[in-house]
């Protein structure tokens, strides 16, 4: 299941983990999840910084609120969609050489 987590300082942030456990409240447990499911665990700060992963902010203790994201008709899923059909431009037939 992935939720949305949202901090008002750091942004929004998609964690996966079980609908068996309790929301996370704070932006910190977020941030540790995040990097549990990254396998950060064993990197440096900048190294995690170079690696373009987007984290909360390391000493955040915010709250944080949680939405569903359910995947359905909202988020859009960069361009993969078109390129299997939807929006071909046709440019086989008429275009002879
Ligand atoms: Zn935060």
């Amino acid at each position: 299941m992935k939720y949305d987590y949202m901090c008002s300082k750091c942004g929004i942030f998609e964690v996966e983990h079980s609908m068996n456990d309790d929301a996370y409240t704070l932006c910190s447990q977020v941030r540790d999840r995040l990097i549990e499911l990254n396998g950060l665990e064993k990197m440096a700060e900048k190294e995690i910084k170079a690696s373009g992963i987007s984290l909360p902010k390391k000493d955040c203790k915010c709250n944080v609120t949680r939405d569903i994201t359910g995947g359905n008709g909202f988020v859009l899923e960069g361009d993969g969609w078109y390129k299997d059909g939807y929006g071909n431009k046709k440019s086989s037939s008429d275009d002879k050489e």
